[in-house]
């Protein structure tokens, strides 16, 4: 009996070895094939997810084929990954809020952002109206409709026509290629954004808004209407995840100061009211879209974007959080998770 005992004991002994070398080799398993064969991996087990419609308070978004869906990873040191339908352009919509707020705080400083928009999470709906009313910053943060409107109200340049080439250049630096407005998108969006247009006005007459109203509101449904493809947005992420600098072109795109702010406003308030959900599970900055795409940064060393058109009740891709859900754990890549 001692004897079958200890080899119970031995046996045991040797599992809690053996799953803590695995486990240990998950942390350092960030090499080309096991990226490739774990985006393969998250490619095929989701790609028949059921659950999730596309959005259609936009008529163009409804339309666009649900079973589009396509990840692309980039690399801080540049290399990239692709597989399914990765050069697809569609709706960058909410992403492009991040990168509009790159801009406003190369113009301002980090500290202005804080003051003039707020960094907080509101724990609300991406187009709360409610937010603007209860929230003491109004705008609350860049990266819901409110705070996105102010920011793009922010950007600093002589007039609206001077700010979109602003915009548009920046975002040709992060993406290392000329991104085009969907044309349909935009007409569609701006045929439908009386919503948004309600609360930049409401904004405006708390004195949190810095440029004329309906001018800046056509900036932020402009850009929320550039066509970006999984790939385009894994470089734009990816210049995140190098500290500002395109990990393509080589390029510096932002201040590296203003990365860890960016990617603050990302973790608190990316996926905006199932944001605490996404953290728990990836322990990442991310940023999703109601096109459909979704981006997660893993500083300093990638970035991943997933596009799959049908959303979850928040406005957030179903595939594509459940991808990088299962590519951050099987590659180890939670932030929060202190094992080396
Ligand atoms: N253009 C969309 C809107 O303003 C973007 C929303 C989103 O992607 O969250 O409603």
């Amino acid at each position: 009996m001692k004897r079958i005992n200890s080899i119970f004991f031995a046996l045991a002994v040797l599992l809690l070895i053996t799953s803590s070398v695995m486990a240990q080799k998950s942390k350092e398993s960030l090499t080309e094939a096991n990226i490739r064969a774990v985006m393969n991996e998250a490619y095929e087990k989701f790609k028949n997810a059921p659950g999730g419609a596309n959005a259609s308070y936009i008529p163009f978004l409804a339309d666009v084929d649900p079973k589009l869906y396509g990840i692309a990873v980039c690399t801080a040191d540049g290399k990239l990954y692709e597989v399914g339908d990765t050069k697809y352009e569609f709706g960058i919509e909410s992403i492009s809020k991040v990168f509009v707020l790159a801009l406003a705080m190369q113009d301002h400083g980090s500290k202005a952002i804080e003051d003039s928009i707020g960094v907080n999470a509101t724990g609300m709906p991406f187009n709360s109206v409610l937010a603007v009313e209860l929230e003491p910053a109004r705008a609350v943060n860049p990266l819901v409709n409110a705070g996105a409107m102010a920011t793009n109200s922010f950007v600093k340049a002589p007039n609206s026509a001077a700010k979109w080439q602003k915009i548009d250049d920046i975002f040709a630096k992060f993406a290392g290629r000329r991104l085009q407005v969907i044309d349909k998108l935009y007409q569609s969006e701006s045929a439908t954004n009386q919503h948004n247009k309600a609360i930049a006005w409401l904004l405006y007459s708390y004195g949190r808004f810095y440029d004329n109203v309906d001018e800046s509101v056509d900036l932020y449904t402009k850009g929320c209407s550039y066509g970006s493809s999984a790939k385009d947005l894994a470089v734009m992420a990816g210049t995140l995840a190098n500290a500002g600098r395109n990990p393509i072109t080589k390029e510096e795109v932002i201040n590296p100061d203003f990365c860890p702010k960016i990617l603050a406003n990302m973790i608190t308030e990316g996926l905006y009211d199932s944001t605490g959900d996404w953290v728990y599970a990836t322990g990442l900055p991310g940023k999703s879209g109601v096109g459909g795409g979704i981006i997660a940064v893993v500083p300093g060393k990638l970035a991943i974007a997933v596009f799959a058109p049908p959303l979850d009740k928040a406005g957030n891709s179903v595939k594509g959080q459940l991808a990088v859900k299962y590519m951050v754990e099987k590659l180890g890549l939670n932030l929060l998770d202190g094992r080396k």
